[in-house]
């Protein structure tokens, strides 16, 4: 983990640029790994004033999922900025915006918990292809599948022959 400590005390003031990449490595590192494979390259940019320090995070690559509606397993795409302001001094609950944080010391900001967070966000909950991407093929065997389950486990459809026997 402590090469995703930034040690902003080290810097001097100006623009710094470092690159990361994300793997799955790094998402395993958690307790709750929300990919099962990664390729996220995260650029940063570094601006230290005498004040604060400002984040801006690009990440862009792609994360392994799974589709929810035809169940089939890709690689979805990510392109994400976000801009996260870092205090340097003060009280913790005064930061009460999420872009802007408290650095976790006097010396270092650990950024391995907001690249986490900034990939699991950009993540729907039902995740689907894009524009309808979905195999059609599969999403036929999953319907018809789906409607012979129903005829042979529903209880109702019993109780419906039971009357139409009578
Ligand atoms: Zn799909």
């Amino acid at each position: 983990m402590s090469k995703y400590n930034l040690h902003y005390a080290g810097l001097k003031e100006g623009i710094h640029e470092f690159d990361y990449l994300l793997n799955q490595d790094f998402f395993d590192m958690f307790e709750h790994p929300i990919v099962q494979g990664a390729h996220v390259l995260i650029h940063l940019t570094v601006n230290k004033s005498a004040t604060l320090v400002v984040l801006n995070i690009k990440a862009a690559g792609t994360v392994h999922v799974q589709c929810h509606r035809c169940l089939e397993e890709f690689e979805m795409s990510l392109n994400i900025t976000k801009t996260i302001i870092v205090k340097t001094s003060g009280e913790d609950k005064e930061v009460d915006d999420d872009n802007i944080i408290l650095a976790d010391n006097a010396h270092d900001i650990h950024l391995a918990q907001h690249f986490y967070d900034l990939v699991s966000l950009a993540i729907p909950i039902k995740v689907t292809h894009p524009d309808n991407g979905c195999n059609e093929e599969t999403l036929r065997t999953l319907e018809k599948y789906m409607v012979k389950n129903e005829n042979t486990n529903d209880p109702r459809w019993d109780i419906l022959k039971n009357v139409s026997n009578n």
